[in-house]
């Protein structure tokens, strides 16, 4: 595990807000939950959770199913069955728990796909007659995750479905573990030196995101000083955001294990470095994770050390335990 030089430890805690019925709870509109094991398994342990279910205490449960409806282009909540409006009561309570949910300090959200209140993403709008023609008619976010958005709109969001795919999994959890980083680190009232050294602690996951949003986050941290500390930092905040919010690609992945290779290429001996050449292409061919290139890369810091890259934060992001880089697929 990496100590980083800014900080007193290695992985942060998560603050994480979910969707309530993918903990467990019974709060779905038939009386059952849709529990996820990536989170109340692999992330229990690292997370602190801030459920919330803006429907159960609003309609009750078990409930009518309720959808989005378009009507003259304003979206309502209405009743399978009944078609009664719901809509104002339920946004009545979702003004009431976001603000609630977002000084919690959040690094991310969770929600329940295909909700028509938590949905991330294509939630169909029904025509008042209930019908709804495919591709001729709109989809979007479910009441409560519009809203959120709309409040928070640099928020770290995804959905339970969408976290099945090992790509988009492994670029949420790396963004939220950096955003943890970021968050324990603006409460530590931290020095420019302690600035200066997130910074170069990040260098190599910051270039695996956005080489370009890299770039221009240098000048913030070079011209920091005691007086402009807060807008400088402020000003950091909204790059790092920007950067993690980009997914990362193989090849920027490939730039950044080459930038590292680089470090030891004097050292290492011909069959060492045929080693590193064959498994980063065997990477770039998903025939091998990233994590085994990684792997043989802290074995030479191991044995030829570097300063430098004993603290930068892409060799070591997150638990290892889950497993976020072991898959083939988790790079595209
Ligand atoms: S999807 Fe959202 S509103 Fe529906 S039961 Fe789960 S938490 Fe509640």
């Amino acid at each position: 595990m990496v100590q980083y030089s800014w900080s007193n430890e290695a992985y942060p805690q998560l603050r994480l807000a979910v969707s309530d019925c993918l903990r467990g709870t019974e709060c779905r509109y038939n009386g059952g939950h849709a529990q996820e094991d990536f989170i109340n398994q692999s992330l229990e342990s690292y997370a602190k959770f801030f459920p919330f279910c803006p429907e159960a205490p609003v309609l009750g449960v078990p409930r009518e199913t309720i959808r989005l409806v378009d009507v003259d282009g304003q979206i309502r909540v209405r009743g399978t069955r009944t078609q009664e409006d719901v809509t104002d009561a339920l946004q009545h309570y979702i003004d009431k728990i976001i603000p609630n949910l977002l000084k919690q300090n959040l690094d991310g959200v969770i929600v329940k796909s295909r909700s028509p209140t938590c949905g991330l993403e294509r939630i169909k709008h029904y025509r008042p007659t209930g019908e709804w023609f495919g591709s001729q008619d709109k989809m979007g976010q479910g009441l409560f995750t519009q809203s959120l958005v709309k409040e928070a709109p640099s928020l770290a969001i995804e959905d339970e479905g969408r976290l099945q795919d090992a790509w988009l999994r492994e670029n949420f959890m790396l963004r939220l573990y950096t955003l943890a980083r970021w968050r324990n680190f603006l409460q530590s009232d931290p020095s420019i030196a302690q600035f200066q050294a997130f910074h170069r602690d990040h260098k190599y996951l910051l270039l695996s995101k956005s080489e370009v949003t890299y770039r221009e986050m240098g000048p913030l941290v070079a011209n920091a000083t005691a007086q402009n500390r807060t807008e400088q930092l402020k000003a950091y905040e909204k790059k790092l955001q920007a950067a993690l919010a980009c997914r990362t690609q193989v090849g920027g992945m490939i730039n950044v294990l080459d930038h590292i290779y680089g470090y030891f290429k004097k050292s290492l001996s011909d069959q060492e470095k045929h080693l590193y050449i064959e498994s980063r292409e065997e990477f770039r061919q998903q025939i091998i994770p990233l994590i085994a290139v990684i792997k043989l890369l802290q074995q030479f810091l191991q044995h030829y050390g570097s300063d430098y890259l004993s603290t930068q934060v892409i060799l070591d992001p997150y638990p290892a335990d889950l497993a976020l880089r072991s898959k083939t697929t988790a790079y595209r």
